[in-house]
């Protein structure tokens, strides 16, 4: 059986690793907001190429704190793609804002730069970017489109750590640049983890405060601040992992070309373009009758997942307040399909999964 994806299996090369850093910590007595997490926080600044980082508890939180720091108006529209994971828009509802839905480009899950546009309303006050799978958002029309309209823009990293466009990584085309560290992410804690990104010193400041109770210093609290704090174990062994995060991202990539050169041409491949850097958190590609394929792999031992089966607009939370029809959303959740590529996958198991969809297309002919 090949899995859809083993953590055990992804993380033992850095076992030895891990276990010693966990030790240090728990030996070292310091357990919240130490040493661990300021220099994992330097690191993490210093590989995205940003000026500062902030450790927070998850990736979500690292949303709805980005937005709540921006200090906008409350009840400001929020354009988000409507195809996004769920986190991105409940972090817009949490902080008090409303998310207004722009639809994707089918060929690469993201946010369709063309339809901000028609999307825009006079109440609208910011960006929310998701760089889907681990592809980067087109970030040069998009920034331009905020730049002309005065818009804010908050990026979704909990997919792209290391994506790039050009030679800039997510993370630094914004205001903000938000992470998750949760296990299966592409950098993942053993827990759930998170971090945010900017090169802006004053929102910087207020993160930091926010949170930790509104609170910098002991006892003196400036902000309505909430605890959401990275803790020592975490950062301890995400530094284990951080000094091998391209060479994670460069298997996957290696993984990818397997794909791109090998599967049958009757699936819909995500597009490439030479100026990204695509860290592949997710290989989706598309087909028409993507639930019997699905199952046909599993028959023949390959595990699959469906990023994601329900679109946020057809969500039961929602009701009420993701009004109107998002057919390219609908059209992306009924046919993707998500195939194995994790570093614990070989390049003959992507080659096997290749011939099995093969085996499908010939059967189906
Ligand atoms: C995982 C994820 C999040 C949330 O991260 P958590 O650490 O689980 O809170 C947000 N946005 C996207 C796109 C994600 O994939």
């Amino acid at each position: 059986m090949i899995e859809y994806e083993s953590l055990a299996n992804s993380n033992a090369q850095f076992m030895a690793e891990l276990e010693a850093a966990a030790s240090r910590v728990i030996r070292g007595g310091w357990y919240v907001l130490g040493q661990e997490v300021a220099a994992f926080e330097h690191e993490f600044a210093q590989f995205v190429g940003a000026r500062h980082c902030i450790g927070v508890a998850n990736g979500l939180d690292a949303l709805i704190l980005s937005l709540e720091a921006l200090d906008l108006p409350k009840g400001s529209d929020v354009l988000v793609a409507s195809n996004t994971y769920i986190a991105t828009i409940l972090a817009i509802i949490r902080a008090g804002h409303r998310p207004v839905l722009v639809e994707p480009e089918l060929a690469t899950f993201n946010m369709d730069a063309a339809l901000l546009g028609s999307a825009m309303t006079s109440n609208t006050r910011a960006i929310c970017v998701t760089h889907l799978f681990g592809k980067t958002c087109r970030m040069d029309a998009i920034g331009a489109f905020a730049a002309e309209h005065g818009l804010r823009v908050i990026e979704d990293c909990a997919q792209s750590h290391g994506a790039r466009l050009g030679a800039q990584m997510t993370g630094t085309f914004g205001d903000a640049g938000c992470f998750s560290f949760y296990p299966t992410k592409n950098l993942g804690a053993v827990g759930d983890a998170g971090a945010i990104v900017t090169n802006d010193d004053a929102l910087a400041d207020r993160l930091r405060h926010l949170r930790n109770y509104g609170s910098k210093q002991k006892y003196v609290n400036r902000y309505v601040g909430v605890n959401s704090r990275l803790d020592e174990l975490q950062a301890a062994l995400l530094r284990v992992k951080l000094p091998h995060l391209e060479a994670m991202t460069l298997h996957k990539r290696a993984l990818a070309e397997i794909y791109f050169a090998n599967l049958p041409n009757q699936v819909a491949l995500p597009r490439q373009r030479a100026d990204e850097y695509d860290v592949f958190h997710i290989f989706g590609i598309r087909h028409p009758q993507r639930d019997a394929l699905r199952q046909y792999l599993l028959d023949h031992g390959v595990k699959t997942e469906v990023h994601y089966p329900i679109p946020p607009h057809r969500q039961e939370a929602m009701h009420g307040i993701l009004l109107g029809e998002f057919p390219l959303a609908d059209a992306l959740h009924n046919t993707e399909l998500s195939l194995p590529i994790s570093v614990g996958h070989t390049a003959g198991d992507v080659a096997h999964v290749c011939e099995v969809i093969a085996g499908f297309m010939h059967a189906n002919d």
